[in-house]
């Protein structure tokens, strides 16, 4: 449906190495071949999308993101899977991404060379899209204290060189590893210099950590998924989001096809749009969930029922809850044009 392409949208959870589509996969594998570079993928290369009953989980799903890393691991090749990644979104009608991804050293790469690797990528990328790029620096709830700290020293350091670029930082990675309290002193010390905090929350049910986060205060929330108490949540964790009112980023098929929710009509997105609470469409992982921003939005709105003015004020929402400031006033008219072109 043309409509939900046209629709400009804004993307707030997209993880990089999630996000590369089949035809990106296969041109970072003629890369590989065509440098003498060794290719890991060949054998596992088609587990790398989770389809609709597929039958791995949450915790599965975090093996296929090696499959992705394996073929984003020079310099070179991260600049091809961004390139492509940001070209496909604009595609898909989006005119601002908040790309995240989660810096790692390789034997070809350091932590440094990956993040100034996506910075230049992104900035390119401004000279021939229309679409508005920023980084969120990813932490993984699976590295070691020492390791999140380097993170964030890191994510503080480009964010003072490219305020234009980094605007946040995250936790993600499974929700099973580590404790959020053990990461509070590195997110602490990125906000205390600037930067916009998201954080993964409730994806697995675990009401204690839910409640440590929503104390945190972060500007935005992932998935959310286990935070009603007809989820998973308590009474406690549902009224402390409703009053606290932290837009979530919502992932329909990303958790419908790991199973964290059973299908669409029971996902969490009715109850927090019905109880008003700022509700962000996003797609998580493009790549492995084989969806796209335009069809999370129809999914959405068929899902729903929603009306096309409360679709587009959906996406006019979304830009409220982006991290750059100083680009809200350029999506906002451009959502009003669309939204008036279309009344
Ligand atoms: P990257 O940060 O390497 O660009 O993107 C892949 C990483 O994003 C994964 O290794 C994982 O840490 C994180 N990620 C992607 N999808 C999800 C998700 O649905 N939940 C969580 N908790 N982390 C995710």
């Amino acid at each position: 449906d043309s409509f939900f392409l046209e629709l400009p949208k804004v993307e707030l959870h997209a993880h990089l190495n999630g996000s590369l589509s089949p035809a990106t996969m296969l041109q970072l594998k003629r890369f590989h071949a065509d440098s003498g570079l060794e290719d890991k993928t060949n054998a596992f290369f088609d587990e790398f999308q989770i389809g609709a009953g597929d039958s791995r989980n949450l915790t599965d799903c975090f093996q296929v993101f090696n499959i992705a890393h394996s073929l984003t691991s020079t310099p070179d090749a991260l600049t091809i899977a961004t390139r492509l990644t940001l070209q496909e979104f604009q595609d898909d009608g989006c005119c601002y991404l908040e790309l995240r991804s989660t810096p790692r050293d390789t034997p070809q790469m350091t932590k440094i060379q990956y993040i100034e690797t996506l910075v230049k990528a992104i900035q390119k990328s401004s000279l021939h899209l229309t679409m508005i790029t920023r980084l969120i620096i990813s932490i993984n709830r699976k590295s070691p204290v020492a390791e999140v700290e380097e993170i964030a020293t890191l994510a503080v350091e480009y964010y003072k060189k490219h305020p234009d670029v980094i605007v946040g930082i995250e936790l993600s990675g499974d929700p099973m590893a580590g404790t959020f309290q053990s990461f509070v002193p590195a997110l602490t010390r990125a906000r205390n210099a600037g930067l916009k905090v998201t954080l993964h929350c409730g994806e697995v049910c675990n009401p204690v950590e839910v409640m440590e986060m929503l104390k945190f205060k972060p500007e935005r929330l992932g998935h959310g998924t286990c935070i009603h108490p007809k989820y998973g949540g308590t009474e406690e964790t549902w009224a402390t989001l409703c009053e606290l009112k932290i837009p979530v980023e919502v992932c329909l098929t990303s958790n419908v096809n790991t199973k964290s929710t059973p299908d669409y009509e029971s996902h969490h997105f009715k109850l927090f749009y019905d109880a008003d609470l700022p509700t962000i469409i996003c797609t998580d992982d493009k790549g492995v969930f084989s969806t796209s921003l335009s069809q999370e939005y129809q999914i959405c709105v068929k899902t729903f029922s929603l009306t096309s003015s409360q679709t587009a004020r959906l996406a006019l929402n979304a830009c409220q809850y982006i991290f750059a400031d100083n680009v809200r006033k350029t999506l906002n008219d451009k959502l009003l044009n669309f939204i008036g072109k279309h009344s």
